[in-house]
C-alpha cells in the first residue's frame, strides 16, 4: 500500500478532473482535496444558464456527492488553505491543521475584483457572481429588482444585462472603458456590440468609473465620473476576477497573473503543480504562459496535472484563447489574440451580422492569429482551425495600423476560399 499523500487545493473543474485522474493513472495513496466551502463542486459557468431556465440548479453541481466517495477523496470542506510552505511540502490549513505532501496541485481558481469604490464592497446590494452562494443571493436580489445597475461591461456583465433585461428589469451598464467588452474583441465589433445591446432595452454608459455608493434600505444611488448619478435597487459587479493565491509566499513560486507552470502543469518547485484559473498555461497563438479563464482549460489542466502527478509522462499541448456566448439571440465568439503586441498587425470585417454574420479577421505579420465573430455558424469552426494553424495570408504582411482596416474584399476571400475548398490553405492561405 502506497503511504504517498496528493494534496489538492480547491475544489473546482481543475481540481476534481486532477483528483480523478490520478486514481485513473493508479494512484493508490491518500488524496486530500481542501476547499474554503461547503459541498459539491460547483460549475460557475453554469450560472446564467440557471438564471435564464435553461439548466436546473443540480445541473450547476456536474461530479455530484457521490464523487469524493468514488474517487476516495478526504475532503477538507470548509476549511481553507492559508499558508503554503512549499520548500517544506506542507499546507496550512485555516483551521490549523498541517498537511504534508508529496506532491500537491494548487487549483484554486479566481474571485471577482471589487473596486475599490467607497460603500460599494460592503454595500448588501453589490452582487458579484462566482460560488454557488453568490448566485444563489444574485437570484434572489433579481427577483425583487425593477432597475439595475451592471457594473463592468465583461463578457459576465453583458450575460447579466440580457438576463435582467429578459425579467423586465431596467439595466444601466457602466464600464470605466470607452468599449463594452475591452478583453479580446475589436473596437469596432465591440460598437456594434453596443448598438445591438441598446436596440434591445439596456442603456450604455461607458467611460465612466463608479466613484461611490450610498444607501441600502430603499435601493441604492451610485454616483459616477462626469457627475453620473443612478438609483438601483441592485448592482451586479462584473469587473473582473484575480487568482485567488493570498496563501503563496510569492518569492517562492513564480506567478504572474496566476502560477507559472510548464507542459507538465509542473510550478517551479519540485512537487508543486498548478492548473486552472489559479494558473498560466501555454496559449497556443501568443506561444506564453497565459492566463486563459475558461472551463474546457481550466479541465484539460487539472488532468494532465493529476496524471503527471501520479507518474504518468502526461503534456499539455496548450488551448487557444476563445469565448462563445449568447447575446440578445446572437451569437459572438472571439478567438485568439485580437490585440498583438508585436509584428504588423492588420485587419478585415466583412459581412451582415443579420445576413450570414460578420467577421473581422485579425492578422500578425501576415498570419490569421485572432478573429471576432457575430454569427458566423458557417466559417467559424474553419477560421478556428486556420488560427490554430497560424495559416498564412499572402501580401498582408505591409505596413498599417491595426486600427487600419484592410479591405472588405481580402475578409471575403479567405471565407469564400473556406467554404470552396474547406480548406483555406491552397488559395488565400499557405
Ligand atoms: C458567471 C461566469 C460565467 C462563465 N462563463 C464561462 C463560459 O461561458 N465559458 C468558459 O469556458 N468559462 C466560463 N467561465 C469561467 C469558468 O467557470 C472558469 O474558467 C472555471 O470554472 C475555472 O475552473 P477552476 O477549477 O480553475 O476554478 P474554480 O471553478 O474557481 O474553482 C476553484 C475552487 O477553489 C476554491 N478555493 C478558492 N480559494 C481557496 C483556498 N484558499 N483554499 C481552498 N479552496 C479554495 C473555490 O471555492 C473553488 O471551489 C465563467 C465564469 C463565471 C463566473
Amino acid at each position: 500500500m502506497s503511504t504517498e499523500r496528493f494534496v489538492v487545493l480547491g475544489n473546482g473543474g481543475a481540481a476534481l478532473y486532477a483528483a480523478r485522474a490520478a486514481r485513473q493513472s493508479g494512484f493508490p495513496g491518500e488524496i486530500h482535496l481542501v476547499a474554503d466551502s461547503e459541498g459539491p463542486a460547483f460549475n460557475p459557468m453554469l450560472s446564467p444558464y440557471y438564471f435564464k431556465g435553461k439548466v436546473s440548479w443540480e445541473d450547476c453541481f456536474p461530479f455530484g456527492e457521490g464523487f469524493y466517495r468514488d474517487y476516495d477523496l478526504v475532503c477538507h470542506f470548509g476549511d481553507p488553505a492559508v499558508s503554503l510552505a512549499a520548500a517544506r511540502q506542507r499546507v496550512i490549513l485555516g483551521s490549523g491543521m498541517e498537511l504534508p505532501y508529496d506532491r500537491c496541485l494548487i487549483a484554486t481558481g479566481t474571485s471577482p475584483v471589487i473596486p475599490p469604490v467607497p460603500g460599494l464592497r460592503e454595500s448588501p446590494r453589490a452582487f458579484p457572481l462566482r460560488s454557488a452562494a453568490t448566485a444563489l443571493k444574485l437570484e434572489g436580489a433579481m427577483r425583487a429588482a425593477r432597475k439595475a445597475v451592471v457594473l463592468g461591461a465583461s463578457m459576465v456583465g453583458l450575460e447579466m444585462a440580457e438576463i435582467l433585461t429578459r425579467k423586465g428589469v431596467k439595466v444601466v451598464l457602466f464600464d470605466v472603458v470607452a468599449q463594452v467588452l475591452p478583453r479580446g474583441t475589436h473596437p469596432s465589433i465591440a460598437a456594434l456590440l453596443r448598438t445591438y445591446l441598446e436596440e434591445q432595452g439596456v442603456e450604455v454608459r461607458l467611460g465612466c468609473g463608479m466613484e461611490g455608493m450610498e444607501g441600502a434600505e430603499e435601493g441604492v444611488v451610485c454616483r459616477f465620473s462626469g457627475d453620473v448619478i443612478e438609483e438601483a435597487d441592485m448592482v451586479v459587479v462584473s469587473t473582473g476576477v484575480r487568482s485567488n493565491l493570498a496563501f503563496l509566499d510569492r518569492d517562492e513560486v513564480k506567478t504572474e497573473l496566476g502560477v507559472l507552470t510548464d507542459e507538465r502543469m509542473r510550478t517551479n518547485v519540485e512537487n508543486l503543480y498548478a492548473a486552472g484559473d489559479a494558473s498560466q498555461a501555454l496559449n497556443l497563438v501568443s506561444g506564453r504562459q497565459d492566463w486563459m479563464g475558461t472551463w474546457g482549460s481550466a479541465c484539460y489542466q487539472g488532468r494532465t496535472a493529476g496524471q503527471n502527478m501520479a507518474g504518468k509522462e502526461a503534456v499539455y499541448t496548450g488551448t487557444l484563447p476563445e469565448n462563445i456566448t449568447p447575446l440578445f439571440g446572437w451569437h459572438y465568439a472571439q478567438m485568439g489574440d485580437i490585440q498583438p503586441k508585436e509584428g504588423v498587425v492588420r485587419h478585415c470585417a466583412c459581412g451582415d451580422p443579420r445576413d450570414g454574420g460578420y467577421y473581422l479577421l485579425v492578422f500578425q505579420d501576415g498570419r490569421l492569429v485572432g478573429a471576432n465573430l457575430i454569427n458566423c455558424t458557417r466559417h467559424a469552426g474553419l477560421i478556428r482551425q486556420a488560427i490554430l494553424q497560424k495559416w498564412r495570408c499572402e501580401g498582408l504582411a505591409q505596413e498599417g495600423e491595426w486600427n487600419d482596416p484592410l479591405p472588405e474584399t481580402v475578409g471575403t476571400a479567405i471565407l469564400e476560399a473556406c467554404l470552396a475548398e474547406r480548406s483555406v490553405g491552397r488559395t488565400a492561405m499557405r
